[in-house]
């Protein structure tokens, strides 16, 4: 059975107009090709949404007709190291699911709306701890898809070329209706804070990169200051788990959104938003302070839920990925960037930066880490006026310097910036898609303009 949805939405979490003719909740697997198989009642381009949190059109509807998974929601089965779970899962469902049964996923998000559908067919990047493993896409072993043409398949890791095609295939090449993962038994995992200036770290940079563990780095262009976030599995732990994550809650959920929502709004005069930028540091590295000796915590800890209507979420942001090795170089560049950009237009961020490290990692094909260690930069922001345009510039700049951009989370991308990064990549993605989906059912303006 197909449900409509009333009052199809106009536009998704960046505000961006987009306007699907229908929007439709298949609660059946075989209303998938039935939808397919009638154009004319269900306009193309037919585009699948999950929790419909990308930072891009990814999903845009174009006046064609939006499937949305939301009814395919149950998890299925967990055997033999891994979980099958529907494509509308979210992975705050399933993460917490997997925790009561000692459970966890090799990688495990901050946010928890995205759905399982998304996470197979998307680049989600996470900071990694080991070579193969630095998206989410990663840890799915088979995935179950709708192709264009109505027909069922089942592709799983054997599969190997098949199947890093489809985890970066946006719903280009098929709507997936049930996903496997790998699971692995929950571990303790040790964090700890360093706080460096720019040069400190840059000098130390070899040491850091070559240490144990998964990295994410916390940028204040402005005010000269990395903070280095190291995950370390603890296999020693004796976790008290109650008040232990609130220190690392505090920082993430209270401080930095709270100063990220408010100073952009109230604050008009650039000396006196400056002021209260170098208090967001100070009371990042208060909250620090508390926890220099490191605190111990599963990962489904870290997890968070965005408001359930994604356009509240009230923060926004943009991904690009730089080669490991010439990264603290990057990062001088970024800051020389960020202070003559606002020197000229008096924009500037307002929320601190992040950075994740991730291993190269091949599985899937737009994968960011795929020739090899890759460090992101993510510019962030509470949707305040300028940060449009701050990223017109930023992907120029990161293109420039030899950047990796996503399709879900980078905003304003250009098929410039697409062919240049990805190359040949590009091209036979863009050549397999218009083989297997030569009358366009699922290509979207979004990606007709970026693969030609
Ligand atoms: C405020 C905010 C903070 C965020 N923070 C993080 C973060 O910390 N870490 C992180 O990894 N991400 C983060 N994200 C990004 C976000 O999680 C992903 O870009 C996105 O949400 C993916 O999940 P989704 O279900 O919302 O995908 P959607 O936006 O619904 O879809 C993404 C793409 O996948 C396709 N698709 C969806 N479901 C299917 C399916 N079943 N079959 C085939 N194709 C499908 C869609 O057509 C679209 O092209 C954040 C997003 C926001 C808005």
């Amino acid at each position: 059975m197909v449900q409509k949805v009333k009052g199809s939405p106009a536009a998704d979490n960046s505000g961006i107009y987009r306007r699907p003719r229908l929007v439709l909740r298949p609660t059946r697997v075989e209303d998938i090709p039935a939808i397919l198989g009638k154009p004319k009642a269900y306009p193309s381009p037919v585009r699948p949404v999950g929790a419909d949190y990308s930072q891009t059109r990814c999903v845009g509807g174009d006046g064609g007709t939006v499937v949305n998974t939301g009814a395919f929601d149950k998890i299925l089965e967990f055997d033999d190291g891994c979980v099958r779970a529907q494509a509308g899962v979210r992975m705050s469902t399933l993460v917490r699911a997997l925790e009561e049964r000692g459970l966890e996923l090799p990688l495990t998000p901050e946010i928890g709306n995205i759905s399982v559908g998304a996470v197979a067919v998307t680049t989600l990047p996470q900071a990694s701890y080991q070579e193969g493993l630095a998206q989410m896409a990663s840890c799915v072993t088979e995935m179950k898809l709708i192709t264009p043409q109505g027909k069922q398949i089942t592709v799983s890791e054997r599969e190997r070329d098949l199947i890093r095609v489809l985890r970066s295939s946006y719903g280009l090449l098929g709507i997936v209706h049930e996903v496997s993962l790998r699971v692995q038994p929950l571990k303790a995992v040790k964090i700890d804070y360093r706080n460096y200036s720019l040069a400190e770290f840059g000098a130390r940079y070899a040491s850091i990169v070559s240490g144990p563990g998964a990295l994410r780095l916390h940028i204040a262009p402005y005010s000269d200051r990395v903070t280095v976030e190291r995950r370390t599995p603890d296999d020693e732990a004796n976790v008290s788990r109650s008040g232990i994550w609130q220190i690392r809650n505090s920082m993430m959920r209270n401080v930095l959104p709270a100063f990220g929502t408010s100073v952009g709004g109230v604050l008009a005069t650039p000396g006196l938003r400056n002021a209260v930028l170098s208090g967001v540091h100070r009371a990042l590295n208060a909250t620090q302070g508390r926890s220099s000796r490191g605190v111990v915590v599963y990962a489904h800890e870290w997890m968070r839920d965005l408001p359930t209507e994604p356009w509240k979420a009230r923060y926004t942001y943009s991904l690009w990925a730089f080669p490991q090795a010439d990264f603290p170089k990057l990062l001088a560049a970024y800051v020389a960037f960020c202070r003559a950009y606002y020197k000229q237009y008096k924009y500037r961020c307002n929320v601190v930066t992040g950075a994740s490290r991730l291993h190269r990692d091949r599985n899937s094909l737009f994968s960011p880490s795929y020739t090899g260690n890759m460090v992101t930069l993510e510019p962030s922001s509470p949707g305040d006026q300028g940060f449009e345009d701050f990223l017109i510039d930023f992907n120029e700049f990161a293109s420039t310097h030899g950047g990796t951009p996503t399709f879900n989370q980078t905003r304003a991308l250009r098929p410039e910036h697409v062919a240049k990064a990805f190359g040949e990549r590009a091209r036979l993605f863009a050549a397999l898609r218009q083989r297997t989906d030569p009358v366009n059912r699922f290509r979207n303006s979004y990606f007709a303009n970026l693969f030609g």
